[in-house]
């Protein structure tokens, strides 16, 4: 099925959409970070939330019914510096930590791998050494090596040389690719849609919310696929290949829904 602007003319919430949030018990709301509420920057430490966006949050956090959650695949602690608001709920690391309020988890698997990537890093750091804009970020269960600067290498290079790296825990660990990064990862099923579940089982939200979820990249696919066909599944970019039920264009027109959402939720 192809996605439908989540928006009718004018930056409208369409009908249908705004008395499900009316009629709602419980509303979740789960956002992606990079490209969906603050757009792609050059660098990952650039892509900064905006003021605005920020208010907008901490607004939302105080609906009686609306959990809301930012779902990332930065590590814990740079999603929940970047965001700034401790009480807000946090899937970060590709889904393999999260934090809501006193409650933490962690995927088991995280021993051992630690120690695993511990040697990759040394090895990444290594071989990259004389590479021009090739940034290793270890975040403890995934490792992402970001190319979007790069110069003086072929990116085919670049990602043969990090298979090479790899191959000996290959039974264990993954290579996958993402928006100009390179991402090293456990090899389980485990992702952002899985997570999600997770978070809902921490929360204890039995009586099944209404669920938004905002995203811009492959990662987000799974959460689009993982939720039901009754979720609203909000793919934010240009490509229309989605497994989400709607679009809307850029971080700037979440803004504005999420505006629109706050508004609604005000009145009821
Ligand atoms: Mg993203």
């Amino acid at each position: 099925m192809k996605a439908k602007c989540l928006f009718e003319n004018n930056f409208n919430i369409p009908k249908r959409i705004s008395s499900q949030v009316k009629s709602a018990d419980c509303i979740l709301l789960l956002l992606d970070y990079d490209g969906t509420i603050v757009p792609i920057q050059k660098t990952p430490d650039l892509a900064n939330l905006s003021n605005s966006m920020r208010k907008l949050l901490i607004s939302l956090l105080s609906q009686p019914n609306l959990v809301t959650g930012i779902v990332s695949g930065r590590s814990m602690k740079d999603i929940k510096e970047k965001v700034g608001i401790p009480y807000i709920s946090y899937i970060a690391n590709h889904g393999f930590e999260i934090q809501s309020g006193k409650f933490k988890w962690q995927h088991k698997i995280l021993d051992e791998i630690v120690p695993i990537n511990r040697k990759l890093i040394m090895s990444l750091k290594q071989a990259f050494r004389n590479a021009e804009g090739v940034i290793i970020e270890d975040k403890g269960i995934t490792i992402s090596i970001h190319y979007r600067n790069l110069k003086g290498m072929y990116i085919y290079d670049l990602k043969s040389i990090v298979k090479k790296i790899v191959i000996p825990y290959s039974s264990i660990i993954k290579v996958s690719g993402g928006k100009k990064v390179i991402e090293i990862k456990p090899r389980i099923n485990w992702h952002k849609g899985k997570a999600i579940i997770e978070l809902m089982k921490l929360l204890g939200l039995k009586n099944s919310p209404l669920i938004f979820y905002f995203g811009d990249d492959k990662t987000d696919e799974y959460a689009f696929r993982t939720l039901a066909a009754n979720c609203i599944t909000v793919f934010v970019g240009n490509n229309r290949q989605t497994n989400a039920n709607y679009y809307l264009n850029d971080p700037k027109e979440v803004e504005i829904f999420l505006r629109k959402l706050n508004k609604i939720l005000e009145k009821v």
